[in-house]
């Protein structure tokens, strides 16, 4: 089944300039803003700027360009954040929620970057 990108999704309408964003870094084909419900200090999304539903669309079918230019755009945002264990920060968890099974609810692929304090475990054993 082909990836069906919603051009309405809150991502893209941040994209095209429709709503406003607290943008950490901007690259020619990626985004970083602060989470609007941060769940940490440090809550930071990073998008492609692409028309991407979910990591594995992006990572199928994103050009050589985009996918490096979204890599390195996440390693600026841990050393902007002063997350990266490289540069004298603590550290981070990313996540990248895709699908139903995923809890995504925005359908445009982003990576959370999570930091600023202790996350605990990555999942709990339980099935909630
Ligand atoms: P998901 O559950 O899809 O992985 O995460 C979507 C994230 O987008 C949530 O953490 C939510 O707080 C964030 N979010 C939803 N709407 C907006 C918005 O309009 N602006 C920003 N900056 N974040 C948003």
């Amino acid at each position: 089944m082909p990836y069906d990108y919603d051009d309405q999704n809150i991502f893209a309408k941040i994209l095209r300039g429709e709503i406003p964003n607290d943008t950490v870094f901007e690259s020619e084909h990626t985004l970083a803003f602060k989470d609007i419900e941060p769940l940490a200090p440090v809550h930071v999304l990073v998008i492609p700027k692409g028309r991407y539903v979910s990591h594995d669309h992006f990572t199928a079918e994103a050009s050589d360009a985009e996918i490096l230019d979204f890599m390195r755009a996440t390693a600026e945002v841990c050393r902007i954040t002063g997350v990266s264990p490289g540069n004298g920060g603590d550290g981070f968890r990313t996540i990248s929620n895709a699908g139903e099974n995923g809890v995504q609810e925005v359908p445009h692929f982003h990576l959370h970057i999570l930091g600023g304090r202790h996350l605990g475990r990555m999942l709990s054993r339980k099935d909630d």
